[in-house]
């Protein structure tokens, strides 16, 4: 392979008890005792086993959650705000650690993993900050009618399940837990079974800063269907949180509506990338390659379509080509290397599949394109021009280093372009004239848009999506209204 650099991955250390799960402050086996075999997607080799969660293991997290809600929702904000803050500084202080341990079980590169944990252990800063602030969430007042009084006051949803998917095994969970903690929530965290390693660790740095027995509570399983589903059908649970696809999102929308659960869904995007004949070409081809291939391009606000203005699009593509071509693949944990592995097999042939499916119906490879052989599942930077109408990568997330290129004439066409999916999470936009870009972002509908940047991701601002891209925020100070519930006192003195 081109660019590529082999050499071993070392053994992660693990960090908590291998083959158990945290439930109830005990690190207990599936009841089964039966494991799952997680490996490294860049060496295909086991790394370690974890539980294969039963149903009864699941009711087991959710009893442990329940018996645990009351005194956490009592312990005092800052209190609780304390235990964050620790948590946010135990996990910096395990930065390499738990980097170490997201590429070995994810295939991202050290660099991206240790910008990951920044990343994650900020939601534990951001939302401790959010803690202490709590008690400003109320109001209190006479009715407009002067006749008595109002109060309204915030308190937790109740116990919220948690469930996420495998391309930040950190920040996924960290941008879920942090928040359900400091609102006063306990918690079950089902993360995906090809990267359980991370939240186990997640679960132990928190257990020994001193967060109480039962309020994280971890079930890994390889039948999610049936464990969440048994979990769902129990009324105790009060919240769900769920970051995957929208297929099973929907799946899920529908069985939270048997007890008319709190639901936040961060779902699949097709995020555009418009580069306008006015923008800094060097911002936007660096903007580009970032929105593109940060995590291999394995990520909900990857950049899906690229749209350039016909005045630069010559430039750009050539610019970027060069830029996608020098980038070294191979093993992430090796230093240097740029893009990782893909996180399995099946992630792998599907990229290769949209490839394949777009350049048969026409579509013109200007570098990439082809899947090397050996071991490991990885997939050359590529880039994809003149895709005819008809090709499966113009609709689907690609979820994979494949830029897939189109060239647009004016601001209303490429804005109808951006808008013409079901989807609408993130965006980005690339000129200097302001008022376009104001303009511009206004128009598209989606949750975020980035002006002159590849990366809009950040604790303290509102993650989410619009229309199939799912329902409420995370980060920001919504994020933390996801975990209230609000309570009215009307007082007659
Ligand atoms: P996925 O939907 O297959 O799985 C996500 C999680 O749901 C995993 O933990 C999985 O085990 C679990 N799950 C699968 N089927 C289930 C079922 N029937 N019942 C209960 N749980 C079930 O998604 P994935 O392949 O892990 O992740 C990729 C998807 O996630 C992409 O579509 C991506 O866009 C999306 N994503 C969205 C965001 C966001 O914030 N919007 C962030 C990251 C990823």
């Amino acid at each position: 392979m081109a660019n590529t650099t082999t050499a071993p991955a070392p053994a992660p250390a693990l960090g908590f008890p291998e083959k158990l799960m945290p439930i109830g402050g005990t690190w207990v086996p599936a009841a089964s005792g039966d494991t799952i075999v997680v490996s490294n997607p860049a060496t295909e080799k086991a790394i370690a086993e974890t539980p294969a969660g039963t149903v009864q293991d699941g009711l087991a997290a959710l009893d442990a959650a329940c018996q645990a809600q009351d005194s956490w929702a009592a312990t005092p904000p800052r209190v609780r705000a304390d235990l964050l803050d620790a948590a946010y500084r135990a996990i910096l202080e395990r930065r390499n650690e738990f980097a170490a341990l997201i590429t070995a079980e994810m295939g991202k590169t050290l660099t991206e993993a240790q910008a990951e944990v920044d990343y994650g252990a900020g939601f534990f800063r951001w939302f401790a900050e959010a803690a202490n602030r709590l008690h400003l969430e109320g109001q209190y007042g006479i009715e407009p009618g002067g006749q008595y009084r109002l109060a309204v006051s915030k308190r937790p949803v109740g116990p919220a399940l948690l469930i996420t998917p495998w391309n930040f095994p950190l920040a996924m969970g960290a941008r879920k837990i942090a928040p359900a903690l400091a609102a006063g929530c306990t918690t079950v965290l089902k993360p995906a079974e090809l990267t359980p390693l991370t939240s186990l660790l997640l679960a132990k740095v928190l257990e020994e800063v001193g967060v109480p027995a039962g309020v994280v509570n971890v079930i890994t399983t390889d039948n999610s269907r049936e464990v969440i589903g048994a979990i769902m059908a129990d009324p105790r649970v009060r919240k769900i949180s769920f970051t995957g696809s929208t297929q099973v999102g929907k799946a899920l929308l529908t069985q939270a509506a048997e007890n008319v659960m709190n639901t936040s869904m961060e779902l699949g995007g097709n995020a555009p990338l418009i580069v306008f004949d006015d923008a800094d070409l060097d911002q936007a081809v660096e903007g580009a390659m970032v929105a593109k291939l940060r995590n291999g391009g394995q990520s909900c606000v990857a950049a899906n379509r690229i749209y350039l203005q016909s005045g630069i699009a010559a430039e750009f593509l050539q610019r970027f080509t060069e830029r996608m071509t020098a980038t070294r693949v191979g093993d992430g944990a090796v230093h240097g290397v740029e893009l990782g592995a893909l996180v399995d097999e099946k992630q792998a042939a599907k990229v290769a599949s949209l490839v394949e499916d777009a350049v048969s119906k026409g579509a013109t490879c200007l570098t990439g394109g082809t899947r090397p052989g050996g071991i490991g599942y990885y997939y050359p930077p590529t880039v994809l021009t003149d895709i005819p109408e008809n090709a499966d990568i113009r609709e689907e997330e690609i979820f994979g280093p494949v830029a897939a290129v189109y060239e647009f004439k004016t601001e209303e066409d490429v804005v109808r372009a951006a808008n013409g999916t079901p989807y609408g999470l993130a965006s980005y936009v690339f000129t200097k004239d302001l008022a376009r870009a104001l303009r511009v972002a206004d128009a598209i509908d989606a949750g975020m848009t980035g002006i002159n940047r590849g990366v809009v991701s950040n604790p303290a601002a509102p993650f989410g999506g619009t229309k199939a891209s799912g329902l409420g925020r995370e980060g920001g100070t919504e994020g933390l209204e996801a975990y209230l519930e609000t309570k009215y006192t009307g007082i007659e003195l």
